[in-house]
């Protein structure tokens, strides 16, 4: 009868490996283990053969794993100079904002100084720093979330047309 206890222990252990087993199992499998030398050498045994199996696994064929971490390496590249350049975007965006602002407090501010200086109207002097300072630093807003995909397009472009 000890042998099959043991055996039914070995299935419990190979059990336990795959995952499948219940917390009341694994109680008397490890009260059996502190016990019998036999059963816990049958676990070692199995827990080297998933071992062997796991790096075998990775023998079957050499290139795979170099093709994967290759392929993660320049995936983390990619993403790394995504998120460089997202954040640089959104600084030329912050400061090409802070322009049109700055151009548009300047137009209300200066209104009066710049009609007294170049003795013009206050239609002239606005009209002037619309077109000079507003208008460009406005499109230059307009353009810059366009820069990302005109650049992504551009080697395509270049080999169809160039
Ligand atoms: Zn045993």
């Amino acid at each position: 009868m000890q042998t099959d206890r043991h055996e039914s222990i070995c299935h419990l252990i190979d059990e336990s490996l795959a995952g499948e087993i219940s917390g009341q199992e694994e109680q008397s499998l490890r009260k059996h283990l502190l016990t019998c030398a036999a059963c816990r050498q049958y676990l070692d045994a199995s827990n080297r053969a998933i071992a062997g199996l796991g790096g075998f696994a990775f023998e079957t064929d050499p290139n795979l794993p170099d093709i994967i971490s290759a392929a993660l390496t320049l995936r983390a590249a990619q993403l790394e100079s995504q998120q460089l350049s997202h954040r640089q975007l959104a600084w030329s965006y912050v400061a090409a904002l802070v322009l049109t602002l700055a151009g548009s407090f300047a137009a209300m501010q200066l209104d009066d100084r710049f009609a007294t200086v170049f003795s013009a109207t206050h239609q002239q002097v606005q009209l002037g720093l619309i077109a000079l300072w507003i208008v460009p630093s406005a499109c230059f807003c307009l353009l810059l979330p366009t820069l990302p995909l005109m650049s992504k397009r551009w080697p395509h472009a270049k080999g169809l047309s160039l």
